[in-house]
């Protein structure tokens, strides 16, 4: 094994939405900063091969390699919203490559690139609000949150001056609103769902989506066109990603170092002074291991990357993984479940609207909020996240009998209008709902395969049902017709907002991390992405992933100029 003479400050794991937020942060700060990334290198805008391919111009025209997808991309290429086409295939994993196991069906989504998943998510940012991070030790699922909203709120502030959120203000105690961008705009049916149902229920809200997509040039980078084809990566950098926002700002500083295809294995923790003193890396090309050291560590490669390396990085000092002193490491999994409602809104076809926007519109929670309401059979509650638009031509020519002039001339019109929603339920943190290693069984690179065994509950059932119900009345308040409810994210792992594994609180007994995002009993090492998360909330995390990262990088920094890390 090659030990690696070089000396960092800091070593950050992972490159995605968290890791780049890390190198920016510690790299402001004046820390030398190793990031070490398992993916290939994507570069911005000469990476996004596929960003300007007409359909046209499409391999196979753009229609899916079933095949290849099939071998290679089973779980991937399953992605709802069609997040992975021909055009980004390259920026997933590979998935007969890097198997995993499955006690009961389970979807694990994950890049392979530089930047990780801040390619291709959603962008969809909201901020928690006090109520999320109380609900824990109000009804006891789950463990007490060890910071509240007031810990967060200036880092999430910090965060959105820095990505570009637009939005609406609503002055929502439990939907915080935020530093924003002008709102994107809504159609005229979303316009008209807004205000009946804002009519019919005083405790409901519909708003644009929270996005962070530009709607004004900032801070160098260029406005939406509104295209929505951002997965295939945005040359504009119109979308925060780490390739076109945050790991740009770590290397102006000229203290960033990156490593592509280099696998962490395991953390190295000195016996003497108890801290993280290396970075173990399989090198993915050649398969060749080296040793990185640094005086801090940031652990950052996902939900499931981190808790997998905390697990491999066993030792005499930590037998059952770092920071697992009692058995929280790889459990208390949650993520969203939920289900779809779609309608046609009829009365509206004098209207159209221009481009292609990449947000839909948001309902916050208003079930169960601030108290158990008399008609709910279940605990916590769900947002909507929808949206309203008008059908293309395709599905127009196939349901017409026209052809020739008659069916070119339907087809050149918009199609009917069309309105969703679909909700995203929190699930109970559950100490069942599990990850383990299986060390008889090799995966990538010869380490031991992910084992899933991880289900939705009672709860999670009965949340569905009432939101399959309050959905079909608001879009019947709005004037829909033909309601149909679709079963959308009954399977763990397909809402993709992974949580939980390493989750933080004040016992080391019943959590892996403190209130600072530090492993219990390795002071110098920080696990700042979703693994940390405690308990769900309603809203799409990964703001809330950079705002700890953010946090927990100034706490780093100050502990280690006054010599205490
Ligand atoms: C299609 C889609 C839509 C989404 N939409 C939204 C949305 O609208 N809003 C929202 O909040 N969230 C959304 N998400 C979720 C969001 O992408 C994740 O929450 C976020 O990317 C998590 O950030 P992260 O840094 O923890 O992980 P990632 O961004 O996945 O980055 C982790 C990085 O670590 C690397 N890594 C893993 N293991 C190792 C290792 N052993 N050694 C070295 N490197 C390693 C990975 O290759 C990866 O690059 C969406 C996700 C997808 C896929
Ligand atoms: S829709 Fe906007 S953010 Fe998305 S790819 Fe196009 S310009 Fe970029």
């Amino acid at each position: 094994m090659k030990k690696n003479a070089i000396q960092f400050d800091a070593i950050v794991i992972g490159s995605g939405i968290t890791g780049g937020w890390a190198a920016k942060e510690l790299t402001e700060k004046g820390l030398k900063v190793l990031v070490l990334e398992r993916g290939k290198l994507v570069e911005h805008q000469k990476g996004y091969i596929h960003e300007f391919t007409s359909p046209w111009d499409a391999p196979d025209h753009g229609l899916p390699d079933r095949e290849l997808d099939e071998r290679d991309y089973p779980v991937q290429s399953r992605i709802e919203r069609g997040a992975f086409s021909w055009a980004n295939r390259h920026y997933w994993i590979n998935d007969r490559e890097n198997p995993y196991e499955q006690a009961k069906p389970f979807r694990w989504h994950r890049t392979d690139v530089l930047g990780g998943r801040s390619l291709t998510w959603g962008r969809q940012s909201y901020r928690w609000g006090d109520d999320d991070f109380k609900a824990n030790a109000r009804d006891g699922h789950g463990n007490d949150w060890p910071i509240r909203y007031a810990d967060l709120a200036p880092w999430y502030t910090h965060v959105e001056k820095f990505i570009g959120v637009s939005g609406q203000a609503e002055g929502l105690a439990s939907f915080p609103d935020g530093h924003f961008l002008p709102p994107m705009e809504m159609t005229a049916v979303e316009r008209a769902l807004k205000a009946r149902i804002e009519a019919k229920w005083n405790d409901r809200k519909v708003t644009i989506g929270r996005v962070a997509n530009l709607t004004t040039e900032h801070n160098g980078r260029g406005p939406c066109q509104n295209r929505s084809i951002c997965n295939r990566g945005c040359s504009f950098g119109a979308y925060f990603s780490s390739l076109s926002s945050t790991l740009p700002a770590a290397e102006k500083t000229g203290l960033l170092t990156v490593r592509t295809d280099s696998v962490v294995e395991a953390i190295e923790v000195d016996p003497k002074t108890k801290k993280a003193s290396g970075v173990r890396v399989i090198d993915a090309r050649t398969g060749q291991r080296a040793t990185y050291h640094a005086r801090i560590v940031f652990l950052c490669a996902s939900t499931y990357g981190s808790v997998q390396v905390l697990m491999q990085s066993r030792s005499a000092l930590h037998p059952n993984g770092l920071g697992n002193q009692g058995d929280a490491l790889g459990r208390y999994l949650i993520d969203h479940h939920g289900i779809g409602a779609f309608a046609e809104i009829p009365g509206f076809d004098e209207h159209n609207y221009k481009g292609r926007r990449p947000t839909g519109i948001y309902v916050p929670r208003f079930r169960n909020l601030g108290g158990q309401d008399a008609d709910a059979d279940f605990t916590r509650g769900y947002g909507f996240q929808g949206g309203a638009m008008r059908d293309d031509w395709t599905n127009t020519a196939a349901m017409t009998d026209d052809f020739g002039a008659a069916m070119k001339h339907n087809i050149a019109r918009p199609g009917k209008w069309i309105a969703f929603l679909g909700a995203f339920g929190e699930q109970l943190p559950q100490a069942h709902n599990r990850v383990t290693l299986n060390e008889k069984n090799p995966g990538g690179f010869g380490l031991p395969q992910l084992s899933f065994d991880v289900a939705y509950g009672e709860n999670e059932r009965r949340m569905a049902v009432d939101a399959g119900k309050q959905a079909e009345q608001m879009l019947l308040a709005a004037g829909a017709q033909r309601v149909q409810l679709i079963p959308v994210r009954t399977l763990p792992g397909v809402s993709i907002h992974e949580m939980g594994g390493a989750r933080m609180g004040h016992d080391p007994a019943q959590s892996v991390l403190n209130g600072r995002n530090q492993v219990h009993g390795v002071p110098n090492l920080f696990v700042t992405d979703g693994s940390a998360m405690a308990s769900a909330g309603t809203v799409n995390p990964s703001l809330t992933y950079m705002a700890l990262t953010a946090r927990a990088v100034d706490f780093a920094v100050a502990e280690l100029k006054a010599g205490r890390l």
